[in-house]
């Protein structure tokens, strides 16, 4: 079967990576790749696994580069 499909992209405000997910719901996208690739919410923007950096001290996530 060929069929059109809709997907969405979460993409790292970091380092621009990104994953495709094959859904047409924008939400689902977001939320796998935050509970299943580790990705994080930072004040509204996305960032990978690689962007992102712990603060133990305040137990709180932010962007790498900003710092
Ligand atoms: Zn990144």
């Amino acid at each position: 079967m060929i069929r059109e499909v809709t997907m969405y992209r979460a993409e790292c405000d970091g380092c621009k990576c990104y994953i495709d997910f094959p859904t047409p719901f924008p939400a689902w996208a977001r939320n796998i790749a935050i509970s299943n690739c580790g990705w994080k919410e930072i004040n509204g923007k996305l960032y990978c696994l690689i962007c992102q950096k712990h603060n133990k001290e305040k137990d709180e996530y932010k962007p790498k580069n900003k710092d």
